[in-house]
């Protein structure tokens, strides 16, 4: 017999309806139920204790998910950390940035969580995350040891606000992520929010009006649960060229979740169910349908997330009528500096054209990669000079070259094809473009850098015309595995943004369902840099916990909502 294809990609099911409340043996219950136990959960979790709800969380593996693998940089703004540095910086100039950068979300909610970004600084301090006042000046993408707060975006470039650096990465070593989740993990905890590990949610439960009250949970027996971790271990950024055995672990992971004994449970929310359950990025299927470049790339591609970011929380969502938005938006880096003097360089694609300035954000510079023809081909071209003046950079002083932010472009180097021409035309050659079409570039180029302009827009500091020859090209093409991007989806369920509450594609209210990180649309779902996604699970994990824990059935709607400014696709 033909079974019908399951609508959804993830491991998720059509939702149980109840007659009435005791058709089903509960095993637990709690006011508020979080699924997923990663950044925005943890927060939710406290947020919801501190309104005095009970709170039971629970996760497909230990918790943590992207949020303890992560740099652990938070963005904020006129936080006393920014004082100590000496920055005066203020919600409102973090206002005038975030807006000129781009958001899905209304002006309202954008103030709303710039006018507590400072008080969420304080929040995450209260409950044992430590921030510094060190501030790394330089244009990088994650600062070395030692430093905590750094302009993570384009703040010193763009004439539109006061810059200031507000990333405040969590004090650490290394990416600091991994010291951001665990005080959070163990005030919750201490706090008397209950955690089920292991135990994915499979779907939702809902009563006879719709509203959900509960979910179903596949509960891993304890003695598998250590083989279990193993097998979500094997999906990790930092592995290199880890994305074609990621795949193979994550279906090694399904069949050995199917092949345990079926065992459900199904637990109790008394006023809500929070999905924080991270993103979609290991999950090709759900690529396929709205960024098939991914699909294509995904073995070359450093997916940034753990296997718990499989999409099934934004599907259970779905499941019970949940609008999505903004799926296609995608965070990809492409990091031409650090050395700084590679920005200098002009990118060019297959045409042997220029299609983005070259400083603008790495995460707009890789976008804009993935968008090129033959799959995403693209090449700085450098002369003598930049070239050699970015190589001294990386070398020296020697740790640069092994710092986990410099051996990538090291290994480019040495490793991505690396080209070298005695003129245009013969590196042109060499790249297979059009030779006319790349000199004609180069020539406007130096015309315009001659005379400190740029028809992209690039800042005057960077220009520099091009004309020691030879010339190299470094390979920034998207399919280049030794190109080191990485990627995150950014859409999601559409959410309320008062109350987080999940929304339809008409923008009602699904009652007793709340979305928060990046299983729904926040601020950061159009233009992403690093800190901001760590900032809204903390904003709208709050904001749903706040709404969940003051929920009673039967009650949909709040007077003060502001409709979504989402468009739903
Ligand atoms: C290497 C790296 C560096 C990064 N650095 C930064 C940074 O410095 N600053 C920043 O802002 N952003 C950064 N990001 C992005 C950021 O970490 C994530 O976007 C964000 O932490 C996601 O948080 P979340 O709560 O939505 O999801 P997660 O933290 O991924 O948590 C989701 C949890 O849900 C669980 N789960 C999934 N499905 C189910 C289910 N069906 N049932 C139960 N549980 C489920 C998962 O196991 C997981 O534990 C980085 C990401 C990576 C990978």
């Amino acid at each position: 017999m033909n079974k019908t294809p399951s609508a959804f990609t993830a491991n998720v099911e059509l939702p149980l309806v109840l007659e009435n409340d005791d058709s089903v043996k509960w095993h637990d219950e709690a006011d508020v139920i979080i699924v997923g136990f990663g950044g925005a959960g943890v927060a939710a979790a406290l947020q919801a204790r501190e309104a005095g709800a009970s709170v039971l969380a629970v996760d497909r593996f230990s918790g943590g998910g992207a949020t303890a693998m992560s740099g652990g940089v938070v963005y904020a703004g006129g936080t006393r950390y920014q004082h100590e540095a000496g920055f005066l910086d203020t919600a409102e100039e973090m206002f005038k940035y975030l807006v000129s950068e781009g958001t899905p979300v209304n002006d309202k909610t954008l103030r709303d969580f710039c006018d507590t970004s400072s008080e969420s600084i304080e929040w995450l301090t209260k409950y044992g995350v430590k921030f510094g006042s060190t501030v790394y000046s330089e244009r990088i993408a994650y600062p070395p040891d030692g430093y905590f707060l750094y302009y993570t975006g384009m703040e010193k470039f763009r004439n539109t606000a006061k810059p200031a650096p507000r990333g405040h990465r969590t004090v650490g070593k290394g990416p600091t992520g991994r010291f951001y989740f665990p005080p959070l993990k163990e005030a919750a905890l201490g706090n008397g929010v209950r955690l089920m590990t292991h135990s994915p949610v499979r779907r939702l439960v809902v009563d006879a009006q719709g509203c959900v009250v509960g979910v179903d949970i596949q509960a891993i027996p304890p003695e598998k649960q250590a083989e279990h971790a193993a097998i979500c271990s094997k999906v990790n950024p930092y592995k290199m060229l880890n994305g074609g055995p990621a795949e193979e672990a994550i279906a090694e992971c399904r069949e050995f979740e199917a092949a345990l004994p079926p065992r459900r449970l199904f637990l109790r929310a008394h006023r809500g169910v929070i999905l924080a359950a991270g993103s979609y990025n290991y999950n090709l299927q759900l690529f396929g349908r709205y960024r098939p470049i991914v699909l294509k790339a995904f073995r070359e591609l450093v997916r940034g997330g753990t296997m718990g970011c499989d999409g099934s929380g934004i599907e259970l969502g779905t499941t019970v009528g949940g609008g999505l938005s903004h799926m296609d938006r995608l965070f990809i880096t492409k990091p031409l500096s650090p050395p700084n003097s590679f920005v200098n360089g002009i990118l060019v694609n297959a045409e042997g054209r220029r299609f983005i300035t070259e400083d603008a954000y790495l995460g707009n510079v890789g976008c804009a990669v993935s968008e090129q023809s033959r799959e995403g081909f693209a090449w700085v071209v450098l002369d003598r000079t930049t070239f050699w003046k970015g190589v001294r950079e990386l070398a020296w002083p020697l740790k640069n070259m092994f710092s986990w932010y410099g051996l990538p472009a090291v290994l480019n180097i040495l490793l991505g094809g690396t080209k070298r021409g005695k003129s245009i035309r013969e590196l042109a050659t060499k790249l297979e473009i059009d030779p006319d079409v790349l000199e004609a570039t180069v020539r406007d180029y130096n015309a315009n850098a001659g005379r400190g302009t740029d028809a992209l827009g690039k800042l005057k500091m960077h220009l520099a015309p091009m004309s020691k020859p030879p010339f190299y090209a470094l390979n920034m093409s998207l399919r280049n595995k030794w190109g080191f991007s990485g990627t995150m989806p950014y859409g999601g369920l559409t959410a309320d943004e008062t109350t987080g509450n999940v929304t339809r594609a008409d923008g009602s209210i699904i009652e007793g369902l709340y979305a928060a990180g990046r299983t729904a649309v926040g601020i950061c779902s159009e233009s992403n840099f690093s800190g901001l996604s760590i900032a809204d699970t903390v904003y709208s994990g709050r904001r749903a916990a706040r709404a969940a824990a003051a929920h009673s059935r039967g009650v949909i709607g709040d007077s003060t909502r502001t409709p979504s400014k989402a468009i739903v696709s």
